[in-house]
């Protein structure tokens, strides 16, 4: 696995207080990893709507992925890379990216996540 080469002040400063994903992040609450990269973890929904349903989330906290793609386009980058390789590795390579942005789009979390749904046929949209 690829860790981080940031000093954990450094971290700690791009964290944002009470929020629920950077404390998974930091490993401050518990999550089923099931992957990471240098920018990015990844790891299982706690609510599964398809038998592969993992979120990926930035290590450094913004709040949606609006916001990512304006700080950061190649942590963007990063997390859906590492949503593809969750993909292949956990199901047969074919998925459903989703990232919601903002409270109408039925974003809960307002930490940058995207969903990858996998593992069966999906319907809808
Ligand atoms: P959103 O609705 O913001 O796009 O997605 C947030 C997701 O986070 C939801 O699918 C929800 O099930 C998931 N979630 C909420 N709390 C937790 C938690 O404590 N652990 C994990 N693994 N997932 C969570």
């Amino acid at each position: 696995m690829v860790r981080t080469t940031e000093t954990s002040t450094e971290k700690a400063a791009e964290r944002s207080a009470d929020c629920l994903f950077c404390k998974i992040v930091a490993g401050e609450i518990s999550a089923d990893m099931v992957a990471e990269s240098e920018s990015a973890v990844a790891f299982k929904d706690i609510n599964p709507k398809a038998p592969v349903h993992v979120l990926v989330v930035p290590r450094k906290h913004h709040a949606d992925v609006s916001a990512l793609a304006g700080a950061s386009p190649e942590a963007l980058a990063d997390v859906v890379a590492l949503a593809d390789q969750v993909a292949s590795d956990l199901a047969d390579g074919q998925y459903r990216l989703i990232c919601n942005v903002g409270p109408k789009a039925g974003q809960t979390v307002f930490h940058a996540h995207a969903h990858v749904l996998a593992g069966t046929q999906l319907t809808g949209f």
